[in-house]
């Protein structure tokens, strides 16, 4: 049995990742999140498939906690062989009135976490010549839009990070790649959708199909379920020689 660590894996996409993973029933899984039936998430889960499974609350905010959950992990489990960073949030305004304090969760949250996380799993990773990494970054890690500004950084900073694990891993079976999603109707996305319609001055309707959705080639929702599906083929065995790979799931939108 290997074990997974997914953050924000308590709603949305996060979630939907530790499906994909139960599912194979080839891992534990680590949840966490800040959403308050997380522990009964990951119980459900665990009974549902026959796998192993913990809870962990630590804030992405906090690299002690970071580093606590981690341990916990390896205390329960033995090892951490898959990390997949997907924790994030979103605020969308324009530069001049971007709070700071925004900005910096933003960057702390989306980028930093990933940094602590990477760090406490890495060596271990490395003494069993082991280890796959995904980061959840964003179509927004390769191209920018409008009045996202520390979510456009932070997802351009992640898809770096990435490309460095790559090359430092290399030598002891450690991938990273990250993945880049287009638009998944997850409660992040409902929040934007409010945001944005207040921010231009439209109705949500409007927001879906003549902002979102039309960046997009494929004009539908991204699924958790594909993104899941990549994750896992990500963290498989066979796949020593896919790294540093900013892999788009985003319908076209970035072959524009
Ligand atoms: P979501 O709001 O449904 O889930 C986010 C998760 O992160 C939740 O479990 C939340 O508790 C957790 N989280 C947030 N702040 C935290 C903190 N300080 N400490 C610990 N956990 C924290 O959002 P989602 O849409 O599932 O987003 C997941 C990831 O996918 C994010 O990194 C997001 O940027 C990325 N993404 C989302 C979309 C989309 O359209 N939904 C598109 C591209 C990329």
């Amino acid at each position: 049995m290997k074990t997974v660590l997914i953050t924000g894996s308590s709603s949305g996409i996060g979630l939907g990742i530790a499906k994909e993973f139960a599912k194979t029933k080839q891992f534990n899984i680590i949840f966490n999140g800040l959403e308050a039936n997380g522990p009964e998430i990951a119980n459900a889960m665990g009974k549902e498939y026959g796998i192993g499974t913990m809870f962990s609350s630590a804030n992405m905010l906090k690299p002690e906690e970071l580093r606590k959950m981690v341990d916990d992990g390896i205390a329960k489990f033995g090892k951490i062989d898959v990390l997949v960073n997907n924790a994030g949030i979103q605020h969308v305004s324009a530069i001049e009135d971007f709070p700071e304090e925004k900005w910096n969760a933003i960057i702390a949250i989306n980028l930093t976490s990933a940094f602590h996380l990477t760090k406490a799993v890495w060596k271990g990773m490395k003494e069993r010549k082991f280890g796959r990494i995904i980061n959840i970054a964003s179509a927004h890690g390769l191209v920018a839009s409008e009045f996202k500004s520390a979510y456009v950084a932070s997802k351009h900073g992640i898809v770096g990070f990435t490309k460095t694990m790559a090359l430092e891993g290399a030598p002891y079976n450690i991938t990273a790649n990250a993945i880049c999603p287009g638009y998944v109707r997850t409660p992040l996305v409902e929040k934007q959708i409010a945001d944005q319609a207040k921010t231009h001055g439209i109705p949500e309707s409007e927001v879906i199909s003549k902002i979102m959705l039309y960046k997009q080639a494929v004009k539908e929702f991204v699924t958790v379920e594909i993104l899941g599906q990549a994750a896992v083929f990500m963290a498989s065995d066979g796949a020593s020689t896919l790294t540093g790979v900013a892999l788009p799931i985003d319908g076209g939108w970035s072959a524009q």
